[in-house]
């Protein structure tokens, strides 16, 4: 591990830029400061883990940088994008297009099947007309290992094979950004392998990949690790790329089963 500059993207041009980003939530009897002061830049390509105890802003962070809230203070730039001054319209068709969110329980519609589900945000974003969609989100499926679930409803899979079709649906408009909230909160240690193997594989196809957990081993399968303490940005760490490649061939090892999002 080497401790990356302030906030710096490594050399890169940065994807995503947040000068000074602060957030206060309003609360009886005043404001909560939940962010304050920070300073961040993520290139493509990298997958970013995003730590600190509950409580420590990774949530908010994470929303911030994925349009679904705003800031109070600071600068947000993603691509040529200023987001934190777009009114809610726009910053609400920015997202669709740019971010891909993951949740950690899945947030799939239980009516529709899991074709449709993953099929939905390229009809509200028109990125593709509606027969095209389909054979798009049945692609992406395969991509993620569960083409064979396709017209199932949500509740017939496993939590496992829920959050590969929320990765599946995340990808629907091709994203540059992806992010993803305790993604493995809710999975066992096989298939919380599985679902970090196919984010790693996603940063390696060019996406920038921001994740938030409170775990440190969850962690480790980053290229770097930004830490978090009451709002503030406490530690940013890069792993050395081989030690990251390494650990991520070593979480998707035989028996993983990831198949990897090509
Ligand atoms: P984490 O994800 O690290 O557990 P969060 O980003 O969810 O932390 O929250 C950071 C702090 O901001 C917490 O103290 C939380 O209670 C507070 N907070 C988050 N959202 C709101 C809100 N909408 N209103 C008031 N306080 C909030
Ligand atoms: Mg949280």
């Amino acid at each position: 591990m080497s401790v990356a500059g302030l906030g710096d993207a490594g050399g890169a041009e940065p994807l995503v830029r947040l000068r000074g980003v602060g957030k206060q939530f309003a609360v009886a009897g005043g404001s909560f400061t939940a962010l304050q002061g920070v300073d961040l830049a993520l290139a493509a390509g990298e997958f970013v883990a995003v730590v600190g105890k509950s409580g420590s802003g990774k949530s908010t962070l994470m929303n911030l940088v994925a349009g679904l809230d705003r800031p109070t203070a600071g600068e947000i730039q993603v691509g040529q994008t200023r987001i934190d001054d777009l009114g809610e319209s726009r910053l609400a068709a920015w997202r669709g297009r740019n971010v891909g969110v993951v949740f950690q329980f899945f947030q799939l519609l239980p009516t529709l099947t899991v074709v449709e589900n993953v099929a939905l945000p390229m009809d509200f974003c028109r990125t593709w007309p509606r027969q095209q969609a389909h054979g798009r989100a049945l692609a992406l499926l395969d991509q993620v290992g569960v083409a064979d679930q396709a017209n199932k409803l949500p509740a017939a899979l496993s939590g496992g094979q829920q959050q590969r079709v929320a990765i599946a649906r995340a990808l629907a408009n091709d994203p540059p950004l992806v992010v993803a909230d305790e993604p493995t909160g809710n999975l066992d240690s096989h298939t919380t392998d599985m679902v970090l193997q196919l984010l790693a594989g996603l940063a390696r196809i060019g996406k920038t990949v921001l994740m938030v957990t409170h775990e440190r081993d969850i962690a480790a399968i980053a290229h770097r690790v930004v830490s978090l303490a009451d709002g503030r940005v406490v530690g940013d760490a890069r792993a050395a790329p081989a030690e990251a490649t390494s650990r991520a061939q070593a979480v998707g090892s035989p028996g993983g089963g990831g198949s990897g999002a090509r």
